[in-house]
């Protein structure tokens, strides 16, 4: 198994459909998508760490470093074991982590990370209407709320942005996430495919 996994972040304000676009080139050979949104959902609420989570998660709070950095690293593991990760192969995109600097550091040892992909949009008003919509599909008590989501922007700006400066500069580039899905994921894919067929030519399915 390679000592770090080759990783591409995908990065971006909440709503900014980081999540959306993830779950498509997760369904792309070559590409394994894991998002720590998912991760915690997939927990049972009634639980310790679904407590910790629902505690968190309902205020608009970022799960504490220490709880989510050793989740993502026993669930990663056991995505190994089970053959649905294969790091020889797979470029792992990185989705909701690391959200703060401490969490970058700790990754630091687990992850090598090629590329990281900022989404960005301008229109705040579209990225809360999204927000509220998928509340209400997805029944997300923590998108629900206006004041909520207003908390989460905070968050992402306190906590979150400063990650960026945890890599080089030469690291990130931007994506306009306005636009088509299929656009959206055309400018995406121009930048990982060639990044997933560098590391891992071999490829063979
Ligand atoms: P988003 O709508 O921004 O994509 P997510 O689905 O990624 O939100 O995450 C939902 C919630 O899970 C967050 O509000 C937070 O409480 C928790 N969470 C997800 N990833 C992390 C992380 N890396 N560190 C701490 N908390 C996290």
């Amino acid at each position: 198994m390679p000592s770090r996994y080759k990783t591409v972040l995908l990065f971006g304000a909440p709503g900014v459909v980081k999540g959306t676009q993830g779950k498509i080139l997760g369904t792309i050979p070559g590409f394994f998508h894991f998002a720590t949104g998912d991760m915690f959902r997939q927990i049972d609420i009634s639980s310790d760490l679904g407590k910790i989570f629902y505690e968190y998660s309902s205020r608009g709070e970022l799960v504490p470093d220490e709880v989510t950095v050793k989740m993502w690293t026993e669930t990663i593991h056991a995505h190994c074991i089970l053959h649905e990760y294969k790091p020889r192969h797979d470029l792992l995109i990185l989705d909701g982590i690391p959200r703060t600097v401490e969490q970058a550091q700790m990754l630091d040892a687990h992850i090598e990370v090629i590329k990281v992909i900022h989404l960005i949009c301008d229109d705040q008003k579209a990225m809360f209407e999204r927000l509220r919509r998928r509340a209400l599909k997805e029944n997300r008590f923590d998108d629900a709320d206006e004041k909520v989501i207003r908390h989460r922007w905070s968050v992402y700006e306190a906590q979150t942005r400063p990650v960026l400066d945890h890599y080089p500069s030469d690291m990130t580039i931007e994506i306009n996430s306005v636009g088509s899905p299929a656009l959206v994921l055309r400018d995406l894919l121009d930048i990982v495919a060639p990044i997933q067929n560098q590391h891992f030519s071999a490829y063979e399915g």
